[in-house]
């Protein structure tokens, strides 16, 4: 790993904050940097109107670099992708890290195709052994972990789950220098063009990035029985996440979706409510450091991931644990 010197991590900002998982892929960037005896460099993109928060010049990363062009705002991926490519190419990072969001995992593939270079996605811990690099991620559905060591071409490209790793402090005395560039992004090379962005209505927490997911899954038996689980949330400021046939049936939109084919999820706590634990709920929500069940039968397999479990009516069950958090949590 002796072939560059640089960890760039991408920070992903949303209205001009940092995104929880940026300051979890700069921590874990300047983990690698201290490691590497390299140097961690901040990469931000934006419009030209484009700043850069305090949270990541005072982090303590070497350096910061701005890429900004009217195409990158809003988000444009293709965009992103000429823009970052080129940057890479003229300055030679030997990492670059980012969150595996939905933006993460549309541009890593993209970039590396692009450069030529290995990516390992959804990573879940990063080690160095020597000079070399290793990514551990869960594989077949969460039940097996691989552990990659990447090949001479440069850079490693890396995606982290969101939620794993630390989020990074701000602790720096001093902020780290910001270097603007304005990408060049050929017009006519850009298949993509954003045109508007639209905010969902009423939109919560999203549940990927959420410290408490309380989920439903067919057990709460009716679309309007999910209010029990909103008002959890809101007690717990969580957000509610579901499972495959609830989405299915159209009781929740998609994005509220933990699973194999919905999101994965690492939050400190999960409350899976009617919840029966098939394989492909379990993939999306294992790594969760703290897991409890609620279901009428004891026999249902997600207590067997589970850390605490309750045996009972959720419907009895919620209305109870809403008033005891309100009771222990308000002011
Ligand atoms: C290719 C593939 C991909 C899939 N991807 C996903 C995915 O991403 N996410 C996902 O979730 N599933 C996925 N599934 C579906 C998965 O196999 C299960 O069918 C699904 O997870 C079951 O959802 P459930 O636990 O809500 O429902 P059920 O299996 O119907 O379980 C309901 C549970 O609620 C309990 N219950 C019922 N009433 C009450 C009550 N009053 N109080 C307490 N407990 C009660 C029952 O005991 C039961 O355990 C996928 C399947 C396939 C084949």
């Amino acid at each position: 790993m002796n072939d560059g010197k640089q960890i760039w991590v991408w920070v992903e900002t949303l209205a001009g904050q940092v995104k929880p998982v940026g300051l979890e892929a700069l921590h874990a960037g300047k983990t690698l940097a201290e490691q590497l005896g390299a140097t961690a460099t901040a990469v931000l993109a934006g419009g030209p109107d484009a700043t850069v928060p305090e949270a990541v010049t005072g982090s303590g990363v070497q350096q910061v670099l701005l890429i900004q062009h009217p195409h990158l705002d809003p988000h444009n991926s293709l965009g992103l992708v000429e823009a970052f490519a080129a940057q890479i190419q003229s300055r030679q990072p030997a990492v670059v890290l980012m969150g595996a969001t939905n933006h993460g995992k549309e541009l890593a593939p993209a970039l590396a195709a692009k450069l030529g270079v290995g990516l390992a996605t959804d990573c879940i811990a990063l080690d160095v052994e020597g000079d070399t690099l290793k990514a551990r991620r869960p594989v077949y559905a969460g039940k097996a972990h691989i552990t990659f060591q990447f090949g001479e071409h440069r850079p490693c490209l890396l995606t982290l789950r969101p939620n794993v790793f630390r989020p990074s402090q701000a602790t720096a005395a001093e902020a780290a220098p910001v270097e603007t560039v304005t990408a060049e992004i050929p017009e006519d090379g850009l298949r993509l063009k954003i045109k508007d962005v639209v905010q969902a209505a009423g939109r919560k927490l999203d549940i990927s990035e959420a410290r408490i997911i309380v989920s439903g899954g067919m057990g709460m038996q009716k679309p309007e029985n999910f209010r029990l689980l909103e008002e959890l949330a809101e007690v717990l400021g969580a957000a509610v996440g579901a499972s495959r046939p609830v989405v299915d049936n159209g009781w929740r939109e998609y994005s509220n979706q933990v699973g194999q084919t919905g999101r994965t999820v690492s939050p400190d706590l999960y409350i899976a409510c009617g919840i029966s634990g098939a394989v492909q709920h379990l993939a999306g929500m294992s790594s969760s450091r703290c897991i409890v069940a609620i279901n009428k039968d004891p026999n249902a397999p997600i207590f067997d991931v589970a850390d605490y479990g309750i045996v009972g009516n959720v419907l009895d069950i919620l209305p109870v644990m809403t008033a005891e958090f309100k009771k222990v949590l308000s002011p």
